[in-house]
């Protein structure tokens, strides 16, 4: 790395690129392009920062497996010319592209740190300029000529955090992010200060590694008391999925009702995945702590342990994309291969 690291700016959409209309009051999309014109204090920032948007920003809504491989392509494409990247996304989804991206992204030994906000960038009451700018500031931290951050990070509000541990939690708060079973990596007050022994360390020497194929044939069962079989039925019995996460109840419990444990028996015999998540935001699956969970590991369930939804949703897309050996799902699922799992 040279004294003063190149950034690359990738901006996907969202809020954080908007700004209003004066005449008309609508938010509209702002020219990236001309981003050093627009925020004139990026100049005084010690980094050279070059941006890429897509063509077409887009809602994060409206994210997919499709366009995460393009912002893993664009990344991999300018891996060795940049010393760090900073992508900037909606806030809606951008827990499940930081998971994405981490799984796709093998050996990433520089960062990619994905911000966005919840006023446009034009807004007088923004917080668009703080996490950009500290987003940028964290991608050029180095040390000996090496970066300190070394892994896919999400930023938001003050805080750094390990992309596969995030949840949005509040639409409404500029703190819309929390990683609630992994610490923090960093944080901005008067002095960035980074909490060293959280981060990730890569495998040194290793050759960045990128798979994007992504198999989306899978489903989200959410347990709630009442739950009718039915649909549970329908949902297990079905040919069209090959993984199914079901979040259950606190420490990985769910109804011990014969007819439901028989289907997800059946399930997994012929060769459903089904991956235990809790509905919990903070702690771990431990399937056998209650009775409520005991058969579940019995009849083959796999543990998700504390994983957040996101990164267990974008991790099976990641196993079953990869086509890993069905003997060996269940190790590998169960592994952290990223530090999504403690
Ligand atoms: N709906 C927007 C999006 O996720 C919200 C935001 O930009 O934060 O793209």
């Amino acid at each position: 790395m040279k004294n003063q690291p190149n950034i690359l700016l990738v901006y996907t959409g969202g809020t954080i690129g908007m700004v209003k209309d004066v005449a008309s009051g609508a938010l509209k999309a702002f020219d990236f392009t001309s981003l050093l014109d627009k925020i004139p204090e990026l100049r005084l920032l010690d980094c050279a920062i070059e941006t890429l948007s897509f063509l077409e920003p887009i809602d994060s809504s409206n994210m997919s497996p499709k366009y995460w491989a393009d912002i893993a392509n664009i990344i991999a494409d300018n891996y060795t010319k940049f010393d760090g990247f900073v992508v900037l996304h909606g806030s809606d989804t951008m827990s499940y592209t930081a998971s994405a991206l981490s799984f796709m992204l093998e050996n990433l030994a520089k960062p990619v740190i994905l911000t966005g906000s919840q006023l446009p960038i034009g807004d007088l009451r923004t917080d668009a300029k703080e996490n950009l700018i500290t987003s940028i500031q964290m991608a050029s931290l180095h040390n000996d000529g090496l970066p300190i951050i070394r892994e896919v990070c999400l930023y938001f509000e003050y805080k750094l955090y390990r992309g596969n541990r995030t949840t949005k939690l509040n639409a409404e708060h500029f703190e819309a992010f929390e990683s609630l079973n992994y610490p923090y990596l960093a944080e901005s007050g008067v002095h960035l200060k980074v909490n060293h022994e959280y981060l990730w360390k890569p495998k040194p020497k290793s050759k960045l590694v990128l798979r994007t194929s992504m198999d989306a044939d899978i489903g989200v069962l959410k347990l709630f008391p009442g739950i009718s079989r039915p649909i549970c039925e329908a949902i297990l019995t079905s040919k069209l999925i090959k993984g199914l996460i079901i979040e259950t109840y606190g420490s990985g419990n769910a109804t011990t009702e014969s007819w439901f444990i028989d289907l997800l028996k059946n399930a997994i015999q012929r060769g459903l995945y089904i991956v235990n998540v809790t509905q919990c935001v903070r702690g771990s699956v431990n399937m056998g702590q209650y009775e409520t969970s005991s058969q579940l590991k019995t009849i083959g369930v796999i543990s998700g342990k504390d994983i957040t939804t996101e990164a267990a949703i974008a991790k099976m897309m990641y196993l079953l994309g990869v086509k890993i050996a069905p003997k060996d799902f269940q190790f590998y699922f169960e592994t952290s291969l990223r530090g999504e799992i403690s």
